[in-house]
């Protein structure tokens, strides 16, 4: 059985009308960077409870969620309305093993995502290790709109941090934008674009790359890495493909 903690909201940064960043003050135990909590509120007398990323690194005592408010959907327009100083239920225990410690050695580290999935890969990439593993790693984040690209200025500040290791490629499937990749990930693979402009290799035989968010561009991205000779990252077999579905 779950066991829940009362949270108090310290923000809730609205990036558009859709899109929020909830940040919450909580005594959790320690997570590890990639995994995810359950956050739950009471809605007519019954508790609703769904999954969120952490975005903050496990060494930052304040925990943040990047999500979205689904039209019609149960929770998140629910926590959309939360402010400075309400309550929300968080699950004590951390889950998932879309973890470094799941990922075999490598030379290139793929981070591919699709809308809020860029969350976990903020906390994996705050967090300290990853330049002792990979050689250069890239940040994909797929939107459909060019306001759907939060937390710029966080990862123009990781760019630099990584001192030319750290490659963000953000493309806008809607709205062309002439310095920017417009194609779907898988497309983008199969027509080499997006090895090209980050400049790194997309190799089966030196690369790992995770996969997060929409399951319909998870699903189609691990067939076309599949077709190119890559394998699904499994406990009992180790391989190249790391997947997580957000619905
Ligand atoms: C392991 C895991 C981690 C997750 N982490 C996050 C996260 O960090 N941020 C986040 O926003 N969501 C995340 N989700 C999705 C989240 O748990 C909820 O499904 C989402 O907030 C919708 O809940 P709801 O009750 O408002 O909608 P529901 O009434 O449950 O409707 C679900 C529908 O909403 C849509 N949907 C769900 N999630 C998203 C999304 N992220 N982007 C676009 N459409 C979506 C899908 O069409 C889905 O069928 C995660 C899910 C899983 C399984």
């Amino acid at each position: 059985m779950a066991k829940w903690i009362k949270a108090k909201v310290i923000e809730n940064i609205q990036w558009h009308s859709r899109l929020f960043s909830l940040r919450i003050e909580a005594d959790l135990p320690p997570f590890m960077a990639g995994q995810f909590t359950k956050l739950a509120l009471e809605i007519n007398g019954a508790r609703l409870a769904r999954a969120y990323s952490f975005v903050n690194s496990p060494n930052q005592s304040i925990h943040e969620f990047y999500y979205v408010s689904v039209d019609d959907g149960g929770l998140s327009p629910q926590l959309a309305k939360l402010t400075v100083g309400d309550s929300v239920l968080v699950s004590e225990q951390a889950s998932g093993f879309f973890t470094l410690d799941d990922i075999p050695a490598g030379k290139e580290l793929w981070l591919l995502s699709t809308g809020t999935a860029i969350g976990p890969y903020l906390s994996i990439l705050a967090t300290a290790g990853l330049v002792e593993r990979f050689e250069y790693i890239v940040l994909v984040h797929c939107v459909r709109h060019l306001e759907d690209l939060s937390y710029r200025s966080e990862i123009a500040d990781l760019v630099e941090q990584y001192r030319g290791r750290l490659v963000y490629l953000p493309i806008v499937t809607r709205q062309v934008q002439p310095e920017m990749l417009s194609e779907r990930v898988p497309s983008l693979i199969e027509n080499g674009l997006l090895a090209a402009k980050a400049k790194v290799d997309l190799d089966p035989d030196t690369s790992q790359v995770m996969i997060c968010g929409n399951p319909e561009m998870v699903r189609a991205t691990t067939e076309m890495l599949l077709s190119l000779g890559f394998s699904k990252n499994l406990r009992r077999a180790p391989g190249n493909i790391t997947v997580e579905n957000y619905w």
